[in-house]
């Protein structure tokens, strides 16, 4: 439990939300300014910032957990796809600095707009990247 964090207070019932499925772990709630119809988010009840500083084993529960909410939704609503999407840092546009994981059933022609202006990827650039990377890895 983290002070001032909105998550944690919703994850302890200080703040309502509406609940879709809790476990031990993870509560997983409706967003409140849904993108689409039926838009959660999956809160791990471990207060952790972003993916930097979430625990393995949690991260791994997070996404199976994922998948069994989008299958579940899909029966539900029918609906013709899913995202399942997670932002990390004001510039990826997190807003809340509670982990959470989106789960957005999308519709045939919804114009969600979750597209980005496609680049030009660069051999060069990428082996720099892979070269990097390989010391951590
Ligand atoms: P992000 O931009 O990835 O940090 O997402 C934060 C999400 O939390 C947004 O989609 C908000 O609509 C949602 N949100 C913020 N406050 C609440 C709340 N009290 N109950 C439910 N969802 C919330
Ligand atoms: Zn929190």
């Amino acid at each position: 439990m983290s002070e001032n964090c909105i998550f944690c207070k919703i994850i302890e019932g200080d703040i309502p939300s509406t609940t879709l499925y809790e476990d031990e772990e993870f509560k997983v709630i409706f967003d409140i300014f849904p993108a689409s119809k039926g838009h959660v988010i999956i809160l791990p009840r471990y207060h952790a910032a972003n993916i930097f500083e979430l625990p393995q084993e949690i991260t791994a529960k997070a996404f199976v957990l994922a998948k069994k909410i989008a299958t579940v939704l899909k029966k539900v609503l029918g609906c013709d796809g899913i995202n399942i999407l997670q932002n990390n840092g004001e510039a990826a546009g997190q807003t809340v600095f509670h982990l959470h994981i989106h789960v957005i059933p999308r519709f045939k022609d919804d114009n969600m707009g979750l597209t980005w202006k496609q680049g030009q990827a660069s051999l060069e650039v990428l082996e720099e990247i892979v070269t990097e990377a390989k010391k951590y890895l």
